[in-house]
């Protein structure tokens, strides 16, 4: 280490003498870690890039790779295009992005307003195979309510959110399909007649504690109310025994269940508040507490309605029973092959009608099924997945095609077509 990195990787010196600093600054403290394998291929191609003596600009984007400020794959991506200045990059490429997630969410409400499915443009399944749910909240009457999305979503699915087009539901899968704007309800769900399990230590705990705060409670309800508490405003009740209550704060409401799992092993009912639509983690909890102390006290003087016991479930399993008999897997597979045969059949016709716009297969990514195939073309790449599923037809799909092209769905079937002639070469010699 003979100098520091700031006095030879700066504006006017030459490409040759600034890249041997940068090679010989990695790996000391507060700079990159490196190994040559890595390295010397990224050297290549910043010295393709760079300009020769280099600039400002360049001097300090190569200084912010070194100490870790942003990654050698953003400086080779912004040095490849030079849009605008380094210092603005970032902002650009951010707005490019959100600017591309707009597009793709406003095809997506066209497909929506056109009747199609947003997300895939094939049919996979009849359309009863869904439960027909009710369209008003089985709790409150509301007809204000959206469909809720499980999982991580992606960047797609945060815009379709935004939008308002569903819920977000968190990453574990559960059976309530619909959620009310109105009265936080979810439905359709299963009544829970189970017995809490786990240890039998950790279970007498359990119970040990929703006795005792069910006491705490209990002796705050027999206290007047403060002024803050929320009203209770309706109740309804489960067929295996827990109770839900809306609970309203003036402008503000939250969810309140109570639970009796542990009930039934000798300890007391649990009370849940939901709050939504307050972002201070302290007011939540005290709004919390005020809202199980409010439907205590409200328990002291009425009745629970006792309505809505099923709350759709019994409908959902109907349903499934009733589909499970009728259901004819053999005819909905040859449903299935007709609508790829006539997909194969429609990009073959394509491929020998243009041979001379069909991109090239350059590179096969390949861990089983599907694999995926990347295409050239004159404007750019595209990837392609191939299908086979126990030894059907294949299956082509090309979804997250570059924008450029003119032509999306062309150039999707373009970049199919490719692929298809080059898992079955004979399918190009034969002429029709
Ligand atoms: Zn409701």
């Amino acid at each position: 280490m003979s100098t520091h990195p700031e006095v030879q990787i700066a504006a006017g010196k030459s490409v040759d003498d600034v890249l041997t600093a940068f090679r010989g600054s990695v790996n000391q403290p507060g700079t990159i870690f490196s190994t040559e394998h890595w390295l010397v291929p990224k050297l290549d191609q910043l010295k393709r890039l760079l300009t020769d003596p280099i600039t400002e600009d360049e001097a300090q984007a190569l200084l912010d790779v070194l100490h870790q400020r942003h990654w050698m794959r953003d400086l080779l991506d912004w040095l490849d295009k030079r849009p605008v200045s380094w210092a603005d990059f970032f902002t650009y490429r951010d707005n490019l992005k959100q600017e591309d997630l707009r597009k793709a969410a406003d095809e997506r409400e066209r497909r929506r307003a056109a009747g199609l499915d947003p997300y895939l443009n094939f049919k996979l399944v009849p359309d009863d195979f869904h439960p027909k749910l009710s369209d008003a909240c089985p709790d409150c009457g509301s007809s204000d309510w959206k469909p809720i999305g499980y999982g991580l979503p992606t960047e797609d699915g945060i815009e379709d959110a935004r939008r308002g087009h569903y819920v977000l539901g968190g990453c574990v899968l559960q059976d309530a399909k619909r959620y009310c704007l109105a009265c936080f309800n979810r439905w359709p769900t299963k009544p829970n007649m189970k017995k809490p399990t786990g240890r039998p230590e950790w279970v007498e705990r359990k119970v040990a504690e929703t006795r005792s705060e069910y006491a705490e409670l209990s002796a705050l309800a027999d206290q007047p109310p403060s002024p803050e508490e929320p009203h209770v405003e309706r109740a309804w009740a489960r067929i295996d025994g827990r109770v839900s209550f809306l609970v309203s704060f003036g402008g503000k409401k939250a969810r309140v269940t109570k639970s009796l799992q542990y009930s039934r092993l000798g300890g007391a009912p649990e009370y849940d508040a939901n709050v939504l639509g307050i972002c201070d983690p302290r007011d939540v909890c005290k709004m919390c507490d005020l809202a199980a102390l409010a439907v205590v006290r409200f328990e002291r003087t009425h009745e629970p309605e006792k309505h809505n016991l099923y709350n759709d479930w019994d409908i959902v399993q109907a349903h499934w029973r009733a589909f499970d008999r009728r259901w004819d897997g053999e005819s909905y597979r040859r449903e299935r092959v007709r609508e790829k045969r006539q997909k194969l059949s429609r990009l073959l016709k394509l491929a020998r009608s243009v041979p001379e716009k069909l991109p090239r297969v350059f590179s096969l990514r390949s861990d089983g099924n599907p694999k995926v195939y990347r295409v050239r073309f004159p404007w750019g790449v595209a990837r392609v997945r191939s299908y086979t599923w126990q030894s059907e037809l294949p299956d082509y799909d090309c979804r997250d095609l570059c924008r450029k092209a003119e032509d999306a769905e062309l150039a999707g079937d373009l970049a199919c077509a490719a692929v298809m002639l080059y898992e079955f070469p004979k399918l190009a010699g034969t002429s029709s």
